[in-house]
């Protein structure tokens, strides 16, 4: 037993190094991607639920590594975290984002909302945030053409500086979405004092919606509460037409999924675009 006990002992710790290896590994090789163009964002559309129009994109960042093929943001946003390399990534990301936004919108002849993702993270210095906006005036984007995705923790988080910097994006006019909404800390009386534009249900409520009465009833709850705030829903993970019908039936105001499209590449969502303007 006792020899059993041992080799598990050894097999756990040869599996634990090897994911710290990995994490070393992948973390050195992150410090290049950013200069080395390995990382893009790809576009995923969001669909107004009452005519099926996009409206909006949610940039979602994908690496290229050059020797283990494309590597999931799951997998690599929790490494830019610890090692502090997410203020680089996502500045890229913004300035990416920002760039399409401001070309579609010219195309278009209307504004394209690109939402990016923020993490607590990056809310560390007011200085970073004006770089932001700093850079909507050079390319002359309407600070409404940005949607900024944060998390229900960063709202609670009590730090005043981060109360100063969304203060900062909202007075250019950027947009707040929550993300997630419903698997964080859910206290609701964060949403009395914090103005949000845009809440997304999160896909663990969507995807059984159609069978389980309470997703639904909590759906339904969400978006009734959000209205009545003045927060336009936005639902995550719409994978069937049963899902969507009954989302739109409950009120929601848009939805994302695979149902509309998976996230691609700039030059197909700019062929989506086509397509639903020469419509
Ligand atoms: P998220 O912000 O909740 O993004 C939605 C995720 O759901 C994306 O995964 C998207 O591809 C996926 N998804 C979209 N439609 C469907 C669907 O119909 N069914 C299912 N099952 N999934 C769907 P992805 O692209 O792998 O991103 C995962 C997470 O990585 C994101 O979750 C976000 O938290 C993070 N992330 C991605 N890009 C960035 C970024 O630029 N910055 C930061 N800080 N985080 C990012
Ligand atoms: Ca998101
Ligand atoms: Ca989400
Ligand atoms: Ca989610």
């Amino acid at each position: 037993a006792k020899k059993a006990g041992g080799d598990r002992y050894e097999f756990f710790t040869n599996a634990m190094q090897e994911t710290a290896l990995l994490h070393r590994r992948l973390t050195n090789d992150l410090r290049v991607a950013v200069s080395e163009g390995q990382l893009r964002l790809v576009f995923q559309p969001i669909v107004r639920l009452q005519d099926g129009r996009i409206a909006k994109a949610e940039a979602l960042l994908r690496w290229e590594h050059p020797e283990l093929g494309t590597i999931s943001p799951v997998e690599f946003i929790p490494l830019a975290e610890e090692s502090g390399l997410i203020i680089e990534i996502g500045d890229w990301v913004f300035r990416e984002a920002a760039m399409r936004a401001k070309q579609w919108s010219d195309k278009f002849r209307s504004n394209i909302q690109i939402s990016i993702n923020k993490s607590s993270v990056q809310f560390h210095s007011i200085a970073y945030a004006n770089g932001w906006i700093d850079y909507l005036w050079e390319i002359g984007l309407p600070g409404e053409c940005i949607v900024i995705e944060i998390t229900e923790s960063l709202i609670l988080n009590s730090n005043p500086l981060i109360a100063a910097q969304l203060a900062i994006y909202r007075a250019a006019g950027i947009q707040i979405s929550i993300d997630d909404f419903g698997t964080g800390y859910s206290s609701l009386s964060y949403l009395k004092k914090f103005d949000a534009d845009f809440l997304k249900i999160d896909q663990s409520f969507v995807r059984d919606i159609e069978n389980d009465p309470s997703d639904l009833a909590l759906s339904e709850a969400i978006i009734v509460m959000a209205h009545k705030l003045g927060i336009q829903v936005i639902a995550e993970g719409v994978e069937t037409e049963r899902q969507s019908a009954i989302l739109l039936e409950a009120g929601c105001d848009y939805g994302q999924g695979y149902l509309f499209s998976i996230p691609v590449p700039a030059a197909d969502f700019e062929k989506l675009l086509e397509k639903q303007s020469a419509a």
